[in-house]
């Protein structure tokens, strides 16, 4: 596209010397042209107040091409005066990619609203002729097998080093956008030496804006909320309203999803970033407005994956970048937040890339002027002016030092395929089978991330093998079909920090953190401290140290088998069809199937049909049951799903399982769901669960105003979602309304902090309670929990029950009698002496209980992966094993008994951690508690997640269980009324 005029900068310029713009030109939509009429009204303010324009310029003493529009030019503002629009942005970069022989723009994605997503690639004209060149140079680096000395020092003399610019991927931190149009301008238009040096040693990979979607949101609440008349106040409109600009369309942290690439555009970052092999990795965000500024060093703990030579770099980086503020006299600092642990940050995916992975966090003053606690006033332009100064100062580093960065580069990509270093000969075996769609999903994010993964042609053995449970194995055996992910290839870093069991912290850092704890109650872990893909994909896996194995690299994910597949002797089904209910997509078939007017039936138990395993879980539609054309349904919507469905030609069962006419299948009720939204929700809690649910399993969902909730009539739906939020008050008026309505048939499922809700008083739902509110019941909660656990294990003394046993078994089961009494006794049993000697000290003992848990709490887990203990006779936990490991983060606890059914409860002390930081004090609060709950309330049911079960779409396998609860619950938990 053209801009529509190249005289407007000098115009802008003239205007902006003598102060005048704040009248002229409103910064938004269709001003720049034409004359307003004479009686439209004053204009509102957008951005900065230009009475008081910070008019600095952002590079000075560098020389400008004026044949290269300004971004001025099509914003009729001073870049950085006021927020630009998204469009704006794609316009201003289109025009330089169409016009400059520095520029080459490309779009390389879409995002789920369907805004562009903007590659800018940004050197010198003899880099771009080259640039096929250079990337295949720089792909030889990035994987060095084979990679000769001659061959390495050739490309190391000649190959510019590529520098990926990210910013803005929380789009309410928008200055790094807008500093991206200064930036950019600066690399195209520029002349002066420093400006061509840098284009001669670098090649600049920009995206200026990561989140389009998030920072139109933001921009549309904040021109909303525009008046007439200034205002400094930080508070206002800083981070606009709810569902607030940061996350995407889903809401998701987009700076959280680099593991797994739930979002579409980290999925196409990752297209990118393969292509270039960055070897600087900036992310600009900003912080609270009434802070400074904050780049790299990260802080302590740095995960052990990443390069060697990051700290380094990120020093001789931040000294530049501490020069270049120091000649501004702005404030700026590092060291003191922003750890290098979490694997799934931008800047880590760069790091663990090899790159020299980098962040900025400008005080973010929301798009118009604030005035800090000082009395400094800080304008936007001054913000945006920031952020470029920081992108060019790191620029530069990069172009100065760009021999020895590609050669620290090349060192730690050849320690990566070293399989001789400790470790490398290490690998990670995923067994496939358990769960083909989600298995696939899993190959599908290691593979688009650039990480290698070999399909064993034929059996192998390994040695010392781990599981994801802690369990160890001195050998095994795995068959043919097993994929292989070897901890040494050219992405070893993402494999350690992906895959990896338990990797810890070291001690300087645990202790730092106790410290931290005891002295002050403040944690300093910045976010979770555990991930690992194999526990949260709940994986049949393995780390183990395999023998040669025949087989190639995989190229693509194999494709899944869908559809129907005929009975034994090919002809129709003559009683019905199966689906393998072990399978992810199972529910997303039920979810089309009963949207299609179709009966479903799940099962209890596990079968045999038609030559097939069917395990517990697994779906049945009968012919008798369906509409004649049923079959050409199933087929399609079995396509849909990614699922097979199986014809079967009896309803027999051909083991010992049950026939296929009887009563352990169950009929589902088609959900007909709502989820709380709006504040006090937490915007992206609902936003993992709405992700989860549309886009996923393709389930429509009524959003429902937790602001105005009284007036929504519940019976239009049998299944309500309250995702993570403290939303007591806003539901308390409503609470005989909501219990009400679980009586008569409704399913209540709440999630992580919005579990506390519904426990109170008010709803009457419940008998499950928060552990500190139960501190003197914990004798009896525990002894439920064991008695619990003994019946997963159930023997028969038989000798002692039919009386014919020797004196040594009457001793055990004394002891045994003995055990029950005093623990069942907490509240019935005790004798009146013992409740007589204790009343006296119960007082005093209630404040030591509450001090001694309120201390305890303290030491909450920041996020672990903890080892849950799986009720397999329940419908809810259909889908997943005996053990499944569990996400848990925070103080809140649940205590459960009987009526309350507990299908995942968390496991005993000594097995309690998986994986990630978990204090003495949190395992003794946490283990043996309940996970997930289920309990019936008249004709419906209330289902509590201690922790997100969908948490930022990571744990496939506790998202599983919430699946369940929403799509099987109206059928399974609940009676749904019968038509007639
Ligand atoms: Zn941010």
């Amino acid at each position: 596209m053209r801009p529509e005029s190249n005289s407007v900068p000098l115009l802008m310029s003239a205007l902006l010397s003598i102060g005048a713009l704040g009248a002229v030109l409103p910064g938004t939509a269709c001003a720049q042209t034409g004359t307003p009429p004479a009686d439209a009204p004053e204009v509102l303010r957008f951005g900065d107040d230009l009475e008081r324009a910070y008019d600095e310029p952002f590079f000075p003493g560098t020389e400008y091409d004026e044949s290269v529009a300004t971004p001025e030019s099509f914003l009729a503002r001073p870049v950085g005066s006021r927020l630009a629009r998204h469009d704006e942005i794609v316009r201003v970069f289109e025009h330089w990619g169409e016009t400059s022989d520095r520029v080459d723009v490309a779009e390389y994605g879409r995002t789920h609203e369907g805004r562009p997503l903007l590659r800018v690639v940004i050197t010198s004209p003899e880099n771009h002729a080259r640039l096929a060149t250079i990337k295949r140079a720089i792909a030889r680096l990035a994987d060095p097998r084979g990679l000769t000395e001659p061959e390495a020092r050739a490309i190391l003399d000649s190959t510019p080093a590529i520098a990926w610019m990210g910013y803005s991927i929380h789009g309410d931190e928008t200055s790094g956008t807008d500093a991206s149009l200064a930036v950019a301008y600066h690399l195209a238009a520029g002349t002066s030496a420093d400006v061509l040096e840098l284009l001669r040693e670098v090649v600049v990979v920009m995206d200026p804006c990561l989140n389009p979607d998030g920072r139109q949101r933001i921009l549309t609440q904040i021109e909303q909320s525009a008046g007439y008349v200034a205002n400094l106040d930080h508070a206002s409109m800083q981070r606009g309203r709810w569902p607030y600009g940061r996350g995407n369309h889903y809401l998701f942290d987009m700076n959280r999803d680099w593991m797994v690439g739930v979002a579409p555009e980290t999925r196409g970052r990752w297209r990118v970033a393969l292509e270039f092999h960055p070897q600087l990795f900036v992310d600009a965000h900003e912080m609270s407005g009434l802070d400074t500024y904050l780049f790299y060093p990260q802080a302590d703990p740095v995960h052990p994956a990443m390069p060697a030579t990051l700290m380094k770099w990120q020093k001789a980086f931040a000294a530049a970048n501490a020069a270049a503020f120091d000649r501004y006299g702005w404030g700026y600092y590092t060291r003191e937040w922003a750890d290098g642990w979490g694997a799934f940050y931008s800047d880590s995916w760069g790091s663990l890339n090899g790159a020299i992975g980098m962040l900025y966090e400008q005080a973010g003053v929301g798009g118009q002027p604030l005035k800090r606690a000082s009395g400094e006033i800080v304008s936007y332009r001054e913000a945006v002016h920031g952020q470029a100064v920081s992108s060019v100062s790191n620029l530069t580093t990069l172009a100065r030092e760009r021999r020895a960065v590609l050669a620290d580069y090349l060192a730690g990509r050849r320690r990566n395929v070293d399989r001789a270093r400790p470790g490398g000969d290490r690998a990670f075996v995923l067994v496939p089978g358990r769960n083909p769609s989600r298995e696939a999903r899993f190959l599908d994010l290691l593979l688009a991330q650039g990480i290698e993964v070999q399909l064993a042609s034929a059996a192998f053995t390994a040695r010392e093998c781990e599981s994801p449970l802690a369990e160890a194995a001195d050998t095994r055996t795995f068959e043919a079909g097993a994929y292989l992910v070897h901890a040494a290839q050219p992405q070893a870093g993402l494999v350690a920090a992906y895959l990896d069991f338990d990797t810890r912290m070291d001690d300087e850092t645990v202790l730092e953190e106790r410290r931290s704890l005891e002295r002050k109650g403040e944690s300093k872990m910045y976010d979770v401290t555990a991930w690992d893909l194999g526990r949260a994909f709940d994986l049949d896996c393995t780390w183990c140290t395999p023998g040669p194995v025949d087989g190639a690299v995989l190229e693509t994910v194999p494709e899944l088998a869908r559809g129907v597949v005929p009975s034994a002797d090919g002809s129709a089904p003559v009683y019905a069809f199966a689906v393998d209910g072990a399978d992810d997509a199972s529910v997303r078939f039920a979810v089309r199937a009963m949207e299609l007017g179709l009966a479903v039936h799940l099962a209890d138990e596990a079968f045999q049909a038609g030559g097939q395993e069917f395990p517990r879980g697994s779906l049945l539609l009968r012919r008798h049951e369906n509409a004649e054309a049923f079959e050409v349904t199933v087929h399609k919507v079995a396509d849909e799903a990614g699922v097979r469905a199986f014809a079967l030609a009896t309803g027999r069962s051909e083991g010992e399982g049950p026939d296929l006419g009887g009563g352990h299948f169950h009929l589902l009720a088609r959900p007909r769901v709502a989820v709380l939204s709006n504040a006090p929700v937490r915007s992206d809690g609902f936003g993992h669960i709405w992700q989860l649910l549309d886009e996923r399993l393709r389930l429509p969902m009524t959003m429902l105003d937790a602001q105005r909730f009284g007036g929504q009539d519940l019976r239009r739906y049998n299944v309500l979602v309250l995702p993570p939020g403290s939303i007591r008050r806003a539901l308390a008026p409503h609470a005989k309304g909501i219990a009400a309505w679980v009586r008569s048939g409704g399913t209540l499922i709440a999630c992580g902090s919005s579990v506390a809700g519904v426990l109170g008083e008010e709803f009457g739902l419940s008998s499950v309670v928060l552990r500190r509110d139960a501190l003197e019941d914990l004798d009896a909660f525990a002894y439920a929990a064991e008695r619990e656990r003994s019946a997963r294990d159930v023997s028969v003394d038989f000798s002692e029950l039919w009386g014919d046993g020797a004196s040594a078994t009457e001793t055990e089961s004394d002891g045994d009698v003995d055990d029950d009494e005093a623990s069942a006794g907490a509240d019935a049993s005790a004798t009146e002496a013992d409740e007589a000697d204790e009343e006296d000290e119960e007082d005093e003992e209630d404040g030591d209980l509450e001090q001694r848990d309120g201390w305890m709490r303290r030491f909450a887990p920041a996020g672990a992966i903890l080892r849950g203990i799986v009720n397999e006779d329940e419908w809810i936990t259909v889908g997943a094993g005996p053990e499944l490991p569990v996400p848990y983060s925070g103080s809140r606890v649940l205590l459960a008994r009987e009526p309350v059914r507990t299908p995942v409860r968390m496991a005993s002390p000594a097995a309690l951690r998986l994986a990630g930081l978990l204090w003495p004090e949190a395992r003794e609060r946490i283990a043996d508690s309940a996970w997930l709950t289920v309990e019936s309330v008249g004709h419906g049911q209330l289902i509590l997640f201690a922790a997100p079960p969908a948490f930022r779409g990571w744990f496939a396998g506790t998202a599983r269980l919430f699946a369940n609860a929403v799509v099987y619950g109206p059928g399974l938990g609940a009676d749904q009324p019968l038509g007639w």
